[in-house]
């Protein structure tokens, strides 16, 4: 599986392009349509996963399911992220009332999307709608682990309780990288020390 990250103009979040024997799979949506057609080519797009409802990773994903005929894959709770400005971190407060293309999620499950299997996470605290996606060993955290720190939880719909459950339910899975929805990728065991940090940070 070869994988591309491109970096979205607004905040920077990450969407990343997998690739796999012809098929391509994508994760969030914050990077402009044309460069994603750009980057895909003629190959056939399996699915969209997304994972959270923030503007800066959700904002094309209508434009992706149309231009590439695909649905998107998020936690059911993104139906109230997404549709509430005040939770959408919108940069001029645009907001979805349209879920036509979505496949919805209901806790941790198995996907097979086209060429590609993935374990989805619910993983609640940075947002409710926070899902992290295994496919091949490498974890796709969105906004819940980065490189060294992990997401905000001070935020509409996000709880720290959650957050803790969630670094939890992470410690207990093994993966080989995690790519985050913001900066760089990181190692296992570089995670697993980031995860033991803040699990003391959110209990003191
Ligand atoms: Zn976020």
């Amino acid at each position: 599986m070869n994988i591309k990250k491109l970096i979205a103009p607004y905040l920077e979040a990450n969407t990343f392009i997998l690739e796999k024997n012809g098929h391509v799979l994508i994760v969030d949506c914050g990077v402009p349509t044309e460069e994603i057609k750009q980057t895909v080519s003629d190959r056939a797009v399996d699915g969209v996963l997304l994972t959270h409802g923030h503007f800066d990773h959700s904002r094309f994903c209508q434009e992706y399911a149309k231009a590439f005929h695909c649905k998107i894959f998020a936690s059911s709770f993104v139906q109230q992220t997404m549709t509430d400005i005040e939770a959408l971190y919108s940069e001029h407060g645009e907001k979805f009332a349209n879920f036509s293309c979505f496949e919805f999620l209901d806790g941790d499950q198995t996907l097979k999307i086209g060429e590609f299997q993935v374990e989805s996470y619910y993983c609640p605290g940075h947002s409710i709608c926070s899902t992290c996606y295994k496919i091949e060993n490498l974890l796709f955290a969105g906004d819940v682990l980065f490189d060294r720190s992990i997401g905000r939880t001070d935020l509409k719909y996000s709880d720290r309780n959650m957050m803790y459950q969630t670094l939890c339910k992470l410690d207990s899975i093994s993966f080989e990288r995690v790519y985050s929805g913001h900066g760089e990728e990181s190692t296992f065991s570089e995670q697993k020390k980031n995860i033991a940090v803040y699990k003391r940070f959110l209990t003191r």
